[in-house]
């Protein structure tokens, strides 16, 4: 054993740079969580020499008598930590990740060519729901699906459950997918369920940033509707970059979804599972499962109403005028700035956020709002009282970039950059930017 240190300084380096920014800064962006050590050591460890293509006890290789006890223990934990019925659910832990998740659930539950729907992108959608745009179908799933996308409302900037409802009498779709990566509201699963049973489509909801908000009933559980239900594990469940397909076993039309969900995970998207993943998804759902888990989901929930309020306080516009879950759509059109402008200047400040569209967006290429979530500032213990703050820092965050907006390109911002850049190569302090 030689450490990284000694081996390989170079990426060390680089390991303990990202360090210092992942915990010197306010890291607001609402796809991100701060996971345990303990995830990471799991995640760290000797299991990732291990190949086990297969299921416990179905395995193409040998020596898998640990790995089997190991799948089968995230498998049940995942269970336990959506408080599902084994008899009803069954879960594959092995998906790489939020996307190969999907295309495995897309492969599972319909053919290539067949019709889904999805949110829109630009409605706060993810890009594996069937995202396309007028010059290129750039994702596998309108790739090998034909997909037309649902919306939310002009005004209240809801999901628009009625136009979805007419349009999928039309469109007739096979599958209608839910869950988002930019929406701040809940969604209302029995609406939707009511809309596939009359169509006879499945209904998959991707919870991949909400998953750990469901798992704490800090919000509406998709279990109690839909046909399969994905997630990450890294966004506010707080484990290792991962997914998960949750599918049920008691569908009187699709009986054996089990075999198909299983099948299309591996052989059909992925080759071995990563072992050392799934050891790390077990430990978080292990932590999941415990009642400070269950403070902390109700705690990011609390903060991301602080922060909104905060905003709103401050006489800004935010997509719904609030949140019910870990983040905000701060809509910076009334201004008059773009989102990379605000995402540049929060990153010079160390405050990490991302630009995102906001309903109406004239292109996409240019989003007119950011997004800011809560959940990695509450897992380093942040309560209401500091997001206040972080809010105000955001104001101020802002203000500077409509100060310096009207000095572009003048001296004004080429010193302030100057500094900025000085300030992260450790040479000035904080104090002077
Ligand atoms: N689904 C949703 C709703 C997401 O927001 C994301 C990523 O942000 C994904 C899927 C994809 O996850 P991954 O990046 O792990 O592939």
């Amino acid at each position: 054993y030689r450490p990284l240190a000694e081996i390989d300084p170079e990426v060390k380096n680089i390991i303990d740079k990202e360090t210092w920014r992942q915990f010197t800064g306010l890291e607001l962006i609402a796809s991100e969580n701060l996971t345990s050590q303990a995830t990471m050591e799991a995640n760290g460890s000797i299991l990732t020499n291990k190949y086990s293509e297969g299921l416990p006890n179905a395995r193409y290789y040998g020596g898998n008598e640990y790995i089997d006890e190991l799948e089968e223990l995230c498998r049940k934990r995942a269970l336990v930590a959506f408080n599902l019925d084994p008899a009803k659910w069954g879960v594959n832990v092995q998906p790489y990740s939020g996307s190969t998740a999907n295309f495995a659930a897309l492969t599972a539950l319909i053919q290539p060519q067949d019709r889904l729907m999805g949110l829109g992108l630009p409605d706060g959608g993810h890009l594996t729901h069937g995202y396309y745009t007028q010059k290129k179908k750039m994702t596998a799933s309108s790739i090998y699906f034909q997909s037309f996308p649902y919306a939310i409302t002009k005004d209240s900037n809801l999901i628009d459950y009625d136009a979805l409802s007419s349009q999928a009498k039309i469109f007739k779709p096979k599958l209608i997918i839910c869950g988002a990566s930019a929406y701040p509201r809940d969604w209302d699963y029995a609406k939707l369920k009511e809309i596939t049973i009359r169509d006879g489509a499945f209904l998959m909801c991707d919870m991949a940033h909400t998953s750990g908000l469901v798992a704490a009933q800090e919000l509406n559980s998709p279990f109690d509707h839909c046909d399969v239900v994905t997630t990450t594990t890294h966004k506010t469940l707080r484990g290792p970059r991962a997914g998960l397909i949750f599918f049920r076993k008691d569908l009187s039309n699709s009986p054996d979804l089990e075999k198909r969900v299983n099948e299309a995970v591996f052989p059909a998207c992925q080759g071995g599972p990563h072992n050392n993943t799934i050891a790390a998804v077990a430990t978080a759902l292990q932590q999941v499962a415990q009642p400070e888990f269950k403070a902390y989901a109700k705690q990011v929930v609390a903060n991301a109403r602080a922060l909104a309020e905060t905003l709103i306080g401050h006489g800004y516009k935010l997509q719904t005028n609030g949140t019910d879950n870990h983040l905000v759509l701060w809509d910076l059109r009334p201004i008059g700035l773009t989102g990379s402008k605000v995402e540049k200047i929060c990153d010079l400040m160390g405050i990490t956020i991302n630009k995102n569209a906001v309903s109406g967006d004239a292109s996409a290429q240019v989003p007119g709002g950011i997004r800011l979530g809560t959940s990695a500032l509450t897992s380093r213990d942040m309560k209401e009282a500091d997001i206040k703050l972080v809010g105000d820092f955001l104001h101020r965050a802002v203000q500077l970039s409509l100060l310096l907006q009207k000095e572009a390109g003048t001296k004004m911002l080429k010193d302030f950059v100057r500094v900025a850049s000085k300030q992260e190569e450790g040479k000035v302090g904080h104090q002077q930017v």
